[in-house]
């Protein structure tokens, strides 16, 4: 019986943000230039996001897509110029992987950006963070983009985590990011939790004070009870 009304309590919840989260995200909302619901770019998108931070990748990410708008054009494209475009970003090793990507789209796929997440798997420099980003942003598939950034905010809203080591190793934490995207609108929902995660629930200092979801934080609950040390490992949810 108990158990039932805490799991009831749980869903609302994880209800209540999604909800609470697209009405927040109705005003804060980043205009990044990749979001727009276009296979390649949203794959070019993410590879340049990948351990770079947002307004470095938005300087280069229009003048690439101008130079290489298809998987064609970047197949045939002589890395050492793909390297200039690119130089600003740094980590050259990931220059050489974008080629090769859009060689392989080109072979396997006919220049098309497949959508399904095993053929998106396969390809050089393809991860299960950038699949996802790809299935969703660009084919608006029902999919939970599960990263450092969003396994951060579930762990505090839902279980009050402080602790903000690796967790993705943790099912329990990866199944709560996805329960709080709403599947009915991933797209908006993945963004709005991006945005969230980067803007209010910050990794160093989140700003409860600030924030559209603290009235069922745990975290901030917590907090207020002076129950968080966020020196503390091992965290159970
Ligand atoms: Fe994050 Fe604080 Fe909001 Fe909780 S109340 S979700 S910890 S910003």
């Amino acid at each position: 019986m108990l158990a039932d009304a805490a799991s009831a309590g749980l869903a609302q919840a994880e209800l209540q943000f999604q909800e609470q989260l697209l009405a927040w995200h109705a005003v804060h909302v980043r205009p990044f230039p990749w979001r727009v619901p276009e296979p390649y770019s949203v794959l070019v998108a993410e590879c340049l996001l990948h351990r770079t931070r947002a307004d470095q990748a938005a300087r280069v990410y229009s003048s690439f897509l101008r130079l290489y708008p298809t998987p064609a054009a970047l197949a045939r494209a002589d890395s050492a110029a793909v390297r200039t475009v690119l130089a600003p970003l740094g980590l050259t090793w990931r220059i050489d992987l974008l080629v090769t990507m859009a060689r392989a789209l080109v072979a396997i796929h006919h220049g098309c950006v497949p959508d399904s997440r095993p053929e998106l798997l396969a390809l050089p420099g393809v991860g299960s963070y950038i699949a996802d980003a790809v299935l969703c942003f660009g084919f608006c598939q029902p999919m939970a983009l599960v990263d450092t950034n969003t396994i951060r905010v579930a762990g505090r809203y839902l279980y009050g985590a402080a602790w903000q080591g690796d967790m993705r190793k943790n099912p329990r934490v990866a199944a709560a990011v996805r329960r709080l995207i709403d599947a009915e609108r991933p797209v908006a929902s993945n963004y709005a939790l991006l945005d969230f995660g980067a803007m209010v629930c910050a990794a160093r200092r989140p700003n409860c004070g600030a924030c559209p979801v603290s009235a069922r934080c745990v975290y901030a609950e917590r907090t207020a009870a002076g129950q968080v040390d966020a020196t503390r490992k091992g965290v159970s949810y």
